[in-house]
């Protein structure tokens, strides 16, 4: 894909393949069509038995997120990775083909790119076509300032990369209340380019925020008119959303209705992110439980291997890339992982009637909020959480920050 030559005619769209967790676990050299990272819906019986084999660990990440470049030409308010400024210690194009080729030797079947905005990176669509024509499928996120109508063309005569428009509102106030100004018309265009190429099934992905979580029948309303798919995730105080997160994560009202509204839509994705709201009764679809480690991880621009993408610190940092043994040895053998592995304490959980349905939430929720890791989850959906986010005094700093030295500030529009 080189995203300037002639594009091919786009093709009919091809149906997207929901990878399940067997699919992961017995993948084939073939990468897995439009990719939908960890959308699993199982039935209770499969998902407990999954969810057992999975706690313990498996042999390679089932949802793997490469952010390739902190570089960003937005400023997110609530950016997972601090992003803005490209770090000079990136790994180099070799050293991505390197991770790559590893990747495919671990029969790793699909991987997210992120960033930072990834399409910044000159070698961007070269690593795209390098990982697909080794059997890696890809799933990309893009703030959409990249996708041209030729980029459009091709993305939708690809078999094997699926891309997800970031929007965190259904409108322009809102979305660029946090995304920054002009991002909505961006991401518009490029929506209605992917729809107009005829691709089918791409994702829009939303991280819910008091602000937008009302707006969820838009969002609706905008996959189906672009024959897309709705992809809605959690706000995490991670990054530059750690200093955002207590203005912008939802009311407790708020997260009960968001639950009513997900159990009613199970072709809604959500990355299973809204484990937590399972607390409430009938689980979500998923496997609702805490991946970290154990089926989820980061690779960050610098070759930097962390549990999750939502645990960018050193408390979480597994490894390198770059050390002896590569990406292959961090994930079989990093002392973090084995530990995150093993049978985790319920800790005040413990007497959670609820604990078996939520797992007492998100570490990376927990961690940056200041709340101990066997704690309940800050947004509790039995209040639990909320006596100890007003009794944390300390709270851990995310880092690394390539937030540009411009200020960052949320514009809050009237509710
Ligand atoms: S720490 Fe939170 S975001 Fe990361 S895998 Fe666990 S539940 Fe998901
Ligand atoms: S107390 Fe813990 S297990 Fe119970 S609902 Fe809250 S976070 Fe989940």
């Amino acid at each position: 894909m080189t995203a300037t030559a002639a594009s091919p005619p786009a093709p009919a769209a091809k149906p997207v393949t929901v990878p399940t967790a067997e699919a992961a676990t017995t993948p084939t050299a073939e990468p897995s069509p439009k990719p939908a990272p960890g959308e699993l819906v199982l039935s209770p019986v499969k998902r407990s038995g999954l969810a057992d084999q999975m706690k313990s660990g498996l042999d390679a990440p089932i949802c793997l997120t490469w952010e390739l470049t902190y570089a960003c030409n937005l400023a997110c308010v609530h950016c997972l990775s601090s992003s803005g400024r490209r770090d000079p210690r990136e790994l180099a194009t070799e050293e991505a083909e390197a991770v790559i080729d590893e990747l495919q030797r671990m029969q790793v079947f699909y991987i997210n790119i992120g960033g930072g905005e990834p399409t910044i990176r000159s070698d961007f669509w070269h690593l795209v076509d390098y990982a697909t024509g080794r059997g890696v499928g890809v799933k990309f996120s893009t703030n959409g300032s990249r996708i041209d109508a030729a980029v459009a063309r091709e993305l939708a005569a690809s078999d094997y990369v699926d891309v997800q428009i970031s929007i965190d509102g259904a409108d322009a106030a809102t979305n660029d209340a946090v995304r920054g100004e002009g991002s909505f018309e961006v991401a518009q265009q490029a929506m209605e380019r992917l729809h107009d190429a005829g691709f089918s099934g791409f994702k829009i992905s939303v991280v819910m925020t008091r602000h937008n979580i009302g707006q969820a029948d838009e969002f609706e309303a905008v996959a189906r008119r672009f024959n897309a798919e709705l992809r809605l995730t959690r706000l995490r105080p991670s990054g530059r959303g750690a200093e955002t997160w207590h203005e912008l994560h939802p009311t407790d009202a708020q997260q009960r209705r968001l639950y009513r509204w997900l159990l009613d839509r199970p072709e809604v994705l959500t990355g299973d992110s809204f484990f937590h709201l399972s607390a409430l009764g009938e689980p979500l679809p998923g496997l609702n439980l805490c991946g970290a480690g154990r089926v989820v991880c980061l690779i960050d621009p610098i070759g930097d291997v962390y549990a999750c993408p939502f645990m960018l610190h050193d408390e979480f940092r597994a490894g390198s890339v770059r050390d002896a043994g590569g990406f292959q040895r961090v994930w079989q053998q990093s002392e973090l992982f084995a530990e995150l592995r093993r049978p985790q304490s319920a800790g005040a959980c413990a007497s959670c009637g609820q604990f078996d349905a939520c797992g007492g939430g998100c570490m990376a929720a927990k961690f940056f909020t200041g709340i101990p890791l066997d704690g309940p989850d800050p947004e509790c959906v039995l209040g639990h959480g909320e006596p100890l986010l007003d009794a944390a005094s300390t709270r851990p700093s995310p880092a690394p920050d390539h937030s540009r030295p411009t200020p960052v500030t949320f514009l809050p529009r009237k509710l």
